[in-house]
């Protein structure tokens, strides 16, 4: 057992196969032992459920080599949690918590050569999921159900340090008020793919969505929450039902406020007041912070003036903070690096 040879430092975010999968099936009311396997392909009926009405929803975390050389992954008593909360609203059988972080751990422990070493900056990406797969025609939550989880190792997000984005605002909507937004499923993905490609070819990184009842306050981005930075140097996080609850802001919120002593309030932030804020970031797991230097609403620029050039001050403390807990170079709050092997 040796860790893979590849070239860390340059693998980028795509999908590369590895050895092992776990598999668990839901059939006759009650999801059966799983087990780990070779085979990463999946068989169902052309008429399956998740084919036919999109019936899936998914995880996403991450393993890595700590300094002294364990490997651990962050929270992951949160992302089962969220995938029970994920699973109810689309009317599939809940996974059971405690045997989503024990299958997230044998698929890790199936495939340690393909963990990273340590400093590369470069991860193994763990991707939960769960999908319907009977035969679905006439619209009703199928009967029987695949969870899995597969790993692929991940190049380090920033190349070259972490250059603030520019971002736009949609003129699409991502999340209706009483919709799906708070929940992890691909059909919030699916609908996100044509927004992304209008703000790509207008050449934005990604788009800022506003809350679509009355377009005016600020929601998420396709894929990561926001977390701002007022002038008084504290931290200001939208709120709003369906914005999805990502794991990197909570965890930046309790760094904050009990690592980095800031004021922490989570309330409505509204589009007309971002002018006054001097940091703004992207939290997600992929990133961890992504800094944002500019929003473009409609040729008129927010620019965020200690964040523009480069990280801010406050963003690269929370960062720094965060990664630190994370690599275990300092301590962080009990339970939140989870060793595996
Ligand atoms: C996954 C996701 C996030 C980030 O959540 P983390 O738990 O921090 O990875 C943010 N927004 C959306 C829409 C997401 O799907």
């Amino acid at each position: 057992m040796a860790i893979k040879d590849m070239d860390w430092a340059n693998l980028g975010f795509g999908y590369i196969k590895t050895d092992k999968r776990y598999v668990s099936d839901y059939k006759d009311g009650k999801w059966d032992e799983g087990r780990i396997t070779d085979d990463d392909k999946v068989v169902m009926s052309e008429c399956a459920g998740v084919l036919q009405y999109a019936q899936t929803v998914f995880e996403g975390l991450k393993a890595y080599r700590t300094g002294d050389n364990k490997v651990v992954c962050f929270r992951p008593h949160l992302n089962a949690s969220r995938m029970v909360d994920s699973a109810k609203r689309l009317e599939m059988p809940p996974f059971p918590e405690e045997r989503f972080v024990d299958a997230v751990e044998q698929v890790v422990r199936a495939n340690l050569d393909w963990v990273p070493p340590h400093g590369s900056g470069a991860t193994l990406y763990i991707r939960p999921y769960m999908f319907g797969i009977n035969p679905v025609i006439g619209v009703k939550p199928a009967e029987e159900y695949q969870f899995r989880v597969f790993v692929t190792p991940v190049g380090p997000y920033f190349k070259g340090g972490a250059k603030p984005i520019t971002i736009c605002v949609s003129d699409f909507d991502r999340a209706a008020p009483k919709g799906t937004g708070h929940i992890k499923a691909g059909l919030n993905y699916a609908m996100s793919l044509h927004a992304i490609v209008t703000a790509h070819k207008n050449g934005f990184a990604e788009n800022l969505y506003l809350d679509p009842a009355t377009r005016t306050k600020v929601e998420e981005t396709g894929g990561a929450n926001f977390i701002f930075v007022d002038a008084d140097g504290n931290l200001v996080i939208p709120k709003s039902d369906s914005i999805l609850p990502s794991i990197t802001r909570r965890s930046l919120h309790t760094v904050a406020e009990e690592y980095l002593g800031l004021k922490v309030t989570e309330r409505e932030v509204l589009l007309s007041e971002l002018k006054d804020f001097k940091e703004c970031g992207l939290c997600g797991t992929a990133a961890v912070i992504s800094p944002v230097g500019k929003i473009d609403n409609h040729g008129e620029e927010i620019i965020f003036p200690d964040g523009c050039e480069e990280m801010g001050p406050v963003t690269r403390k929370l960062y720094d903070t965060l990664t630190g807990i994370q690599m275990g170079e300092m301590e962080g709050p009990e339970g939140w690096v989870h060793e595996i092997a």
